[in-house]
């Protein structure tokens, strides 16, 4: 169990009140403390902005910890022993009174005030996560509702309490793009699509949107959808501009897939191999990449042997710690332990530096932002990280 004591030798030096303040950012383990705030959250003892429901990043706080991208549970966190306080620039990560690290929080955007000609607000057709612009361009899918439905998802969710629209055109997309790069610093954009039962899955109507986004603001852009039926829907999505794609096979598993995503275990692992690897020829190594949800009752040395045999071929495993949605069919599962979590980070991690692969390669969406993932955070230049704070010696077999 991560404590306080992991920390103390950050702890070096007292500002003017007798406050404690962390030391130089090279003498502690960032990762480790990222790591843990993903698993365990943040209590906020300051007002900050924050994502309920929806596909992507969900009831959580979104944070620079350390100039890392951090999102974060912040409710139920009854347990955890960090909380978030405001200072007078940004703010502080503390444990018992005990400052660890600086942190900035995302202010609410203020491309959210805008509306659309015909009035739709623009919060509503596409969302800032940190500096990516983030939206689900149809908000429903084949799978829910059904027995297909994938029990972590809360697409439908957001749709239901009406914090967004059904289906959102390129035009609007392109729109509240440019608003969101001028306005508030979005970098690029990442578009998500419920699956339909189309040849393509919803990959054309997608990257349609994304090729408007990209045209009218320059951003980069990412696409992400299902295998589809004809993989040369692959290549189509490639000529229309779009920069890296995410098809997400969710868990390495074959037990937990089926389990946890009927449809997707339908298709079937192979499928998604055969649909990197195109994707891979079409968009290049590391500008695809696979969701890797950890925490679902999944067995780790295939989770691991699964990450690998992908980035063998060019993939980016985004590993991720199961986020139950509230509204979703695993509501009421435990997010999984950062004792659970880093190894398993570091193992996949060391892999894709032997190979060459890192954080680094993607040009745009969450395998850029990497804000939900630890992995990001254990590119630290090597040297900067003490590998037996609090630990032992780190198993990077
Ligand atoms: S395929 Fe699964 S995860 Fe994706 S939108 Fe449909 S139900 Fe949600």
């Amino acid at each position: 169990m991560t404590t306080q004591l992991d920390y103390a030798p950050v702890l070096e030096r007292s500002d003017a009140d007798g406050r404690a303040i962390s030391g130089d950012r090279s003498r502690f383990d960032i990762s480790s403390l990222t790591i843990d705030i993903q698993a365990r959250g943040v209590r906020m003892d300051a007002p900050m902005e924050r994502r309920a429901g929806g596909a992507g990043p969900t009831d959580l706080g979104m944070l620079w910890i350390e100039g890392y991208r951090v999102t974060a549970p912040t409710t139920n966190v009854g347990d955890t022993p960090y909380s978030l306080r405001a200072e007078d620039e940004g703010y502080g990560i503390y444990v018992d009174g005990v400052r660890l690290a600086g942190a900035q929080a995302q202010k609410r955007p203020r491309y959210y005030d805008l509306k659309t000609a015909d009035g739709i607000p623009y919060e509503q057709i596409a969302l800032l996560h940190l500096d990516s612009l983030a939206t689900t361009v149809i908000q429903t899918c084949t799978y829910w509702g059904n027995a297909d439905q994938c029990t972590f998802c809360g697409i439908g969710v957001s749709l239901d309490a009406g914090r967004t629209i059904v289906k959102k055109t390129p035009e609007m997309l392109a729109e509240v793009a440019v608003a969101a790069r001028d306005l508030d610093g979005a970098v690029d954009a990442t578009l998500t699509t419920g699956s339909t039962r189309g040849v393509d899955r919803g990959a054309r109507y997608v990257a349609k949107c994304a090729a408007a986004v990209k045209e009218a603001s320059g951003l980069p852009v990412e696409v992400q959808f299902e295998p589809p039926y004809n993989l040369d829907v692959i290549d189509e999505v490639g000529d229309m501009g779009i920069d890296s794609v995410g098809i997400h096979l969710e868990t390495f598993d074959p037990e937990v897939l089926a389990r946890v995503a009927p449809g997707k275990a339908r298709t079937g692992i192979e499928t998604y191999f055969a649909a990197w690897e195109r994707a891979v020829k079409v968009f290049g190594e590391g500008q695809v990449s696979t969701y890797v949800i950890l925490g679902m009752g999944e067995d780790p040395e295939i989770t691991i042997a699964g990450a690998k045999r992908a980035i063998d071929i060019g993939v980016y495993p985004l590993l991720v710690p199961l986020r139950p949605v509230v509204g979703s069919l695993m509501a009421d599962w435990p997010s999984p332990p950062s004792e659970y979590m880093e190894p398993i980070y570091r193992r996949v991690q060391t892999y894709m530096t032997l190979r060459g692969m890192d954080s680094n390669s993607a040009k745009a969406g969450c395998a850029r932002c990497q804000a939900c993932s630890g992995l990001k955070s254990l590119d630290a230049p090597i040297g900067a990280v003490p590998l037996t704070i609090g630990r032992g010696p780190l198993d990077l077999a």
